[in-house]
């Protein structure tokens, strides 16, 4: 067990990576504050972790509004006392062409993908431990442009721009802060029905396959875990091998 007697908060935890993530974590041996939206999925994902025998806190939480980002907090102080990991993970991607996008668009990714970042980080320092790890799911699209995504490029680029400030900010408290960009990866909000759109996305894989929630949720436990002390600032890639071509 890597994360034994932890304490970890993840966004946007009813499904998707997010849900694998926390699953993730609480078989390690962490006890999970699970957050999201979506309330009643939340409740699934909260009965799943106590069946792993781990401490479980569920809190409806939108993470582009501070005051329930505050709350979220607040709760996870009452009920564990602290926090070891962050894992910032709600996110959102519309596609709407470039010209389509209308400024109230524009400010609802930048908000859900960006601005939730900085409120759960600045929060959670409040009562994070020294040793302490926040790691963000960015996204491939940081790193090379994708059609009718260009609000949500901008919102993953700043992501991984922001990593690498706040983890010198933190650094003499031994809090480490790294990224995790995913590629392709099967999830609800990705799901798209169309089997040619899906042969299409694994003929550019060079694993020849779609990611699943557990390929981001591996490299999360790296990175929550006392294997990756030395690593802060860094943006993982976990995209099959999209990005090398
Ligand atoms: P998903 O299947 O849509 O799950 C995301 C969860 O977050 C949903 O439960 C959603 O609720 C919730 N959520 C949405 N807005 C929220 C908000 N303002 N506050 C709190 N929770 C909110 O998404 P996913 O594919 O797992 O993506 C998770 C993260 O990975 C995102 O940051 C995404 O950008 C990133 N990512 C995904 C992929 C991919 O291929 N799937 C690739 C690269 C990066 P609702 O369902 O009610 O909206």
């Amino acid at each position: 067990m890597l994360l034994k007697s932890k304490i970890a908060l993840v966004t946007g935890a009813s499904k998707g990576i997010g849900r694998g993530i926390a699953l993730a974590l609480a078989k390690q041996g962490c006890s999970v504050v699970i957050s999201d939206i979506d309330d009643a999925a939340l409740k699934n994902v909260e009965a799943e972790i106590t069946l792993l025998g781990v401490k479980v806190l569920a809190v409806k939480c939108d993470v582009s509004q501070k005051d329930q980002v505050d709350n979220m907090i607040n709760k996870t102080k009452e009920f564990f006392g602290g926090l070891d990991i962050l894992v910032n993970n709600a996110g959102i991607y519309p596609f709407k062409s470039f010209t389509e996008i209308t400024e109230n668009d524009w400010d609802r990714v930048l908000s859900v993908n960006l601005k939730s970042v900085f409120l759960c980080s600045q929060k959670s320092l409040e009562i994070m431990s020294n040793g302490g790890s926040i790691i963000n799911i960015s996204s491939i699209a940081s790193l090379v442009g994708f059609n009718s995504l260009t609000h949500y490029c901008a919102s993953k680029g700043a992501v991984n721009s922001m990593i690498r400030a706040l983890a010198l900010e933190v650094a003499d408290r031994k809090i480490r802060v790294n990224a995790v960009a995913p590629g392709s990866i099967e999830t609800p909000g990705a799901n798209n029905p169309d089997e040619n759109i899906k042969k299409q996305t694994i003929s550019m894989i060079p694993l020849a396959r779609m990611g699943q929630a557990e390929d981001i949720a591996g490299a999360v436990v790296f990175l929550a875990s006392d294997l990756s002390s030395y690593i802060t600032g860094q943006v993982i890639v976990v995209d099959g091998g999209w990005t090398l071509r």
